[in-house]
């Protein structure tokens, strides 16, 4: 027996998507994965990867259909295209669901409707990911397609999390509010975590902590987010690759009035050429640390500044949780940055949370999820890897089958 999802994250120039079989021994790795980038360049790029073979096309790639079908194609002459594959549903990741969506849903014309009038609140993400679900659904009529909302679980925060301190009437009349993002990680890691630490979901209290090229702290308390560190759009909270997370708002007054900069500028400042990047002149983790080797003292500074923001958010979190149980790292920082881990939890004995070395470097070789902190540490801090598409494709799996 297999059921076979295709699990479809569309960007403005990319496409990723993946294949898993929910009936594999372990359905959470991709049966196949596939990446079309560059779309509207000169030179396209797709890649398709199964378990034997990895074929590429570098031919240009006009636009997000063309794109899909010929990877589709590509897949259909590996024997294992979407009809071959007998695709049980479609799930989609869509970035910004609003107040209007609090779980994932079955795509029908109204929906796509709520997504396209979103598109103010996210208009980088949403169109990208509304034209993924009309192409996937022109290439796949028959199959069921579902939307699955990166904001949805965060519904639950509280209005003391969720409402800004603006003036109600124009918060209200323009939808500005905290939405959130990640949210699919979040739900996901958080989900493993009560197991993990062998207590009942309803009683945990935890922090998650999605630390990956974008960075995301969140709040929960019994399987409920509380608190979150992304705000209206995915521009707050955290120290990001490229983006500022948190800053004094008067920043973007002062860059209009004093530098003269347009809006556009400054928004393609504050959210591509700042961050890690902006301080450092790179994104990557792997980069930093490497200059951070080197003694770039820029580089330095940049990791301070990413672990002091970190830590903000816990200590906040934690006060705001009351009792905390968990501290949970995931994504690509979050998973392999023995340091990360490390120094943003440092010091914390007083506040019962302490990181067993050995543990922290792993080096026991432990797959998967584990425990980082001590035997006596009170609050356990962990690493879990998170699969937001594995999650997608339960979701959209379990509404085909409603
Ligand atoms: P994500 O957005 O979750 O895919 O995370 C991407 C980021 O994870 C990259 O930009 C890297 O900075 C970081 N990363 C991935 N692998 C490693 C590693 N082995 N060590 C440190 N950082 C890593």
């Amino acid at each position: 027996m297999t059921q076979h999802i295709l699990v479809l994250n569309s960007g403005s120039s990319s496409i990723k998507f993946q294949v898993l079989d929910l009936q594999a021994e372990n359905p959470d790795e991709p049966f196949l994965s596939g990446l079309v980038e560059q779309i509207g360049e000169s030179r396209g790029h797709i890649r398709i990867v199964t378990e034997n073979n990895t074929i590429e096309d570098r031919r240009p790639i006009l636009s997000h259909s063309v794109g899909l079908e010929r990877a589709f194609g590509m897949m259909s002459m590996l024997g294992v295209g979407p009809q071959d594959l007998d695709v049980h549903a479609v799930g989609h990741r869509v970035v910004q669901g609003g107040s209007i969506f609090n779980e994932p849903v079955l795509i029908n014309e109204q929906v796509k409707d709520e997504i396209r009038g979103l598109i103010p609140l996210a208009p980088l993400h949403n169109p990208a990911n509304l034209d993924g679900i009309e192409n996937a659904q022109s290439l796949l009529p028959d199959v069921p397609h579902v939307a699955v909302f990166d904001t949805a679980f965060f519904h639950s925060l509280p209005e003391s999390a969720a409402r800004y301190a603006i003036n109600r009437d124009v918060a209200d009349q323009y939808h500005i509010r905290r939405y959130g993002a990640h949210g699919t990680s979040h739900k996901y890691v958080s989900q493993l975590v009560p197991e993990l630490i062998g207590k009942k979901p309803e009683d945990v209290n935890q922090i998650t902590l999605h630390l990956g090229n974008g960075a995301s702290a969140s709040a929960i308390r019994g399987g409920k987010a509380v608190d979150t560190s992304m705000g209206l759009t995915p521009l707050a909270g955290l120290v990001m690759g490229t983006r500022t997370g948190d800053i004094d708002p008067s920043v973007i007054f002062h860059l209009a009035r004093e530098a003269k900069m347009s809006i556009d500028e400054i928004d393609t400042l504050l959210n591509r050429q700042s961050g890690l990047k902006g301080l450092c002149g790179v994104n990557d983790f792997r980069l930093l640390q490497e200059l951070i080797n080197e003694g770039e003292q820029d580089a330095k500074d940049a990791y301070d500044i990413y672990v002091h923001r970190v830590r903000q958010y816990v200590g906040s979190y934690m006060l705001d949780l009351g009792r905390l149980d968990a501290i949970t790292f995931t994504a690509g920082v979050g998973e392999n940055h023995v340091g990360i881990r490390r120094d943003t939890m440092a010091n914390l004995e007083n506040f019962g949370i302490k990181v067993d070395d050995a543990r922290n470097n792993n080096e026991a070789g432990v797959k998967g999820a584990r425990v980082i902190s001590t035997d006596d540490s009170a609050v356990k801090v962990l690493v879990v890897p998170t699969n937001e598409e594995l999650a997608i494709a339960r979701a959209a799996a379990a509404l085909a089958d409603a």
